[in-house]
């Protein structure tokens, strides 16, 4: 590295000095950092990792956007479990062919993301790497004990929600691959790849209204890869209408310029960072109308089933097994 690894540190992390109390008693600066958890309350932890080249590439990302998304991908696993997140850990892998610039205004992402929802970075590692970018978060939040929402919680008769439009992100990526010279035009699906919204206070309007808790996940792989995995964490058949999975109408608008499957988008190209889950049937008027009072949005996508572990596309007359795979269409 051209700069000393220290002076390095010092330079992107001054944004986290002074940010002692609330609960964290040690930030950057020592070996460690050290904070306490409210009583009644347990800790979730997740880690993430962004490669160049496997997860983003220089050509369709900013290195704000860069940062920036490394911390949503993390805050939104936080989300899914129906958590508050706290505080995050950065491990930076630097290679020669990036900038301190470029790696500057990675934080610069980092931090936007982290002020925008009340998290605080409190360490991390700074490494050299030979070759491609390598940007690893961990994120620490709380979450009151024995509450925490998970893929096992879905139950035969429960209704199946997303909380946003999905295919955006996969949308996005395809306009900035194939079609560049339109990225003008598509501003919005640009901003769908690279800003997604985590979908923290959804969770925990979730965890708090249900009479009993659902199953909860958070889509970075694709509609049917997550909805796969609350069928098998739970047991369960999971039954999906097509028609009912929300669309932006930039996404349908670009979609059909290109000659393109938006729904394939929604189902395979992942990184939309929506919460995908289920709720008991009878909770269903009551927290739509708080995700309403909320600003939140909560839609209705299909049913949870007994029988074999399977999802299903059922749009009232044709019922087709929805197979799992399939995000590797989008070279990600
Ligand atoms: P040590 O050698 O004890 O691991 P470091 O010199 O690696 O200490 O780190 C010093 C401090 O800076 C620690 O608090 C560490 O968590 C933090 N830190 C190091 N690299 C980063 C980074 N890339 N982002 C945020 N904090 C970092
Ligand atoms: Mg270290």
């Amino acid at each position: 590295m051209p700069h000393d690894e220290f002076s390095r540190i010092r330079q992107w992390t001054s944004r986290s000095a002074g940010q002692e109390g609330d609960g964290l008693s040690v930030g950057i600066g020592d070996d460690a950092a050290v904070f306490a958890v409210a009583a009644g309350r347990e800790v979730v932890a997740c880690c993430d990792a962004m490669i160049e080249t496997v997860h983003f590439l220089r050509e369709t990302m900013e290195p704000a956007d860069i940062g920036y998304k490394a911390l949503v991908s993390n805050l939104s696993d936080i989300a899914a479990m129906g958590g508050i997140p706290r505080f995050a850990l950065v491990t930076i892998g630097v290679s020669p062919r990036w900038s301190v610039e470029e790696c500057s205004r990675i934080y610069d992402g980092i931090y936007e993301a982290a002020e925008q929802h009340g998290v605080r970075i409190i360490g991390g590692d700074t490494v050299s790497t030979p070759d491609a970018l390598h940007l690893s978060i961990t994120v620490l939040g709380e979450v009151e004990q024995g509450k925490a929402l998970r893929r096992s919680g879905a139950r035969p008769g429960d209704l199946v929600f997303v909380t946003g439009p999905l295919g955006g992100a996969a949308a996005g990526l395809s306009l900035m691959l194939a079609d560049r010279e339109k990225m003008e035009q598509w501003p919005a699906l640009v901003m769908m790849h690279r800003r997604p919204v985590p979908r923290i206070r959804e969770g925990r309007l979730l965890l708090a209204s249900c009479s009993r808790p659902g199953a909860l996940n958070d889509v970075s792989d694709g509609l049917a890869s997550e909805l796969w995995e609350i069928a098998e964490a739970s047991g369960v058949a999971v039954a999906v209408d097509p028609r009912r999975i929300p669309i932006a109408e930039e996404v349908r608008r670009y979609a059909a310029s290109a000659g393109k499957d938006p729904l394939a988008w929604a189902l395979y190209g992942g990184e939309d960072y929506e919460l995908v889950g289920t709720v008991p049937e009878k909770d269903i008027g009551r927290l739509q109308q708080v995700f309403q009072e909320n600003g939140c949005t909560l839609a209705v996508i299909g049913r949870v089933e007994e029988g074999e572990q399977a999802v299903w596309l059922a749009d009232g007359t044709v019922r087709t097994p929805l197979p799992k795979g399939g995000y590797n269409h989008f070279s990600r």
